[in-house]
């Protein structure tokens, strides 16, 4: 077996209401505490994906060796984060896609494949989605997607979404609290 220090998890970060820049830093302050942070994309402006008519998103990816050896233990820490970021679970809330301070999708755990009621691995819109695609090729452009086999760069080759991902920012924007 594996030892989960070995692991490398990918997370998926996503903001579109109030500062979205100071949630994006503070998510990743609080991921350093959940493991060894390792790399960080850079930042990039998204048109909204699924629900029309919202503001832009902020997106990111970062990688981790986490410290939790189950990732359904690993997601129910993204979702604290979630909710100290003023993210409010339930249907008050509002539908899924819909605008939020702050969206921590578990991208990867290592090359695990699982379909739960409550977590699939690798997420499973990945392929379809350029908000995600980009900035993992930016950072892992040969990643092995283990549903298709494929390489990150070649999804993105793929990948017949048109949504405009634009950079926005540098990867120390998200590793430095304080970046003045
Ligand atoms: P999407 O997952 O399509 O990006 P979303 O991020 O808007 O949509 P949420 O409302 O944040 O969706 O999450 C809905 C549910 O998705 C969560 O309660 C969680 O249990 C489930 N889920 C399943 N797989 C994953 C995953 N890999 N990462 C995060 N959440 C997941
Ligand atoms: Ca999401
Ligand atoms: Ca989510």
């Amino acid at each position: 077996m594996r030892s989960p220090a070995s692991l490398e998890a990918w997370i998926g970060l996503g903001s579109n209401l109030g500062d979205r820049e100071a949630h994006l830093r503070r998510a990743v302050e609080r991921l350093a505490g959940l493991g060894i942070l390792g790399r960080t994309s850079s930042l990039y402006e998204t048109d909204p994906w699924g629900v029309p008519g919202q503001p832009p998103y902020l997106n990111a990816v970062v990688s981790l060796a986490p410290a939790a050896a189950d990732p359904r233990a690993f997601l129910a820490q993204l979702q604290r984060i979630e909710r100290e970021a003023g993210r409010v679970p339930g249907p008050r809330w509002g539908p899924r896609w819909g605008p939020r301070p702050l969206d921590l999708d578990l991208l990867f755990w290592g090359d695990l494949r699982l379909k739960s009621a409550d977590l699939t691995l690798p997420h499973p819109e990945i392929p379809g989605r350029r908000f995600v695609l980009v900035p993992l090729a930016e950072v892992a452009p040969d990643l092995i997607h283990p549903d298709s086999g494929l390489i990150i760069s070649r999804l993105l080759e793929l990948c017949p979404d048109s949504g405009a991902v634009r950079l926005w920012g540098r990867p120390d924007r998200l590793r430095h609290p304080d970046p003045t």
